[in-house]
C-alpha cells in the first residue's frame, strides 16, 4: 500500500478547493485507493480497500468521499449496463473497454481532439456535457494487471 504522494494530495487538495470542499484523512485515503488500484472498483470495492486502511470509516463515510470527489472533477463515474457504479481516476481523455467474460473495466487511451469529434455527430441543437465511449467484447488474453 502507497500512501498519497505530495503532488496527489496537492491536486486533491486544489480540485477541492475549487468545489468549496476540504482535504480530510477519509478523503485522501479513498483517493489513495483509487489511484493505487486502476481497476475501477465499485463502491463496495473501494470500501473494503478503505477499510483495510482506516478500519473505522463507514460505509457511508466512503460513499461521501466518493461523491465529492466526483463532483470535484476528480473522479468518474463509470456505468455499465445494469452493473453497479464504477470509479476511475483516469482524467486523461480515454474510452472503457468491458470485458464480458470476466466483468473487467479497462481504460483504452484516446486522441484528445476524437471525443471532441465524435461530440460534432451531434445536431446543432443537441449539446453535450461529456461523451462516454464503452467498448464491448473480451480479451483474446486476459491482461495480467
Ligand atoms: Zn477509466
Amino acid at each position: 500500500m502507497r500512501l498519497l504522494g505530495q503532488e496527489d494530495k496537492e491536486t486533491l487538495a486544489m480540485a477541492l478547493d475549487h468545489s468549496g470542499q476540504r482535504a480530510t484523512p477519509q478523503r485522501e485515503t479513498v483517493f489513495g485507493v483509487l489511484l493505487d488500484q486502476r481497476d475501477h472498483p465499485t463502491a463496495d470495492e473501494v470500501y473494503a480497500r478503505t477499510k483495510s486502511r482506516m478500519p473505522t470509516i463507514s460505509m457511508a463515510t466512503v460513499y461521501n468521499c466518493l461523491e465529492t470527489l466526483v463532483s470535484s472533477g476528480l473522479v468518474k463515474q463509470v456505468n455499465i449496463e445494469r452493473e453497479p457504479t464504477r470509479y476511475c481516476p483516469n482524467l486523461a481523455p480515454h474510452a472503457h473497454f468491458h470485458c464480458r467474460d470476466t466483468g473487467r473495466v479497462y481504460d483504452v487511451p484516446v486522441p484528445e481532439g476524437m471525443m471532441k469529434d465524435l461530440a460534432k455527430v451531434l445536431p446543432g441543437e443537441y449539446s453535450a456535457d461529456s461523451v462516454e465511449l464503452v467498448f464491448r467484447g473480451h480479451l483474446a488474453k486476459e491482461k495480467t494487471k
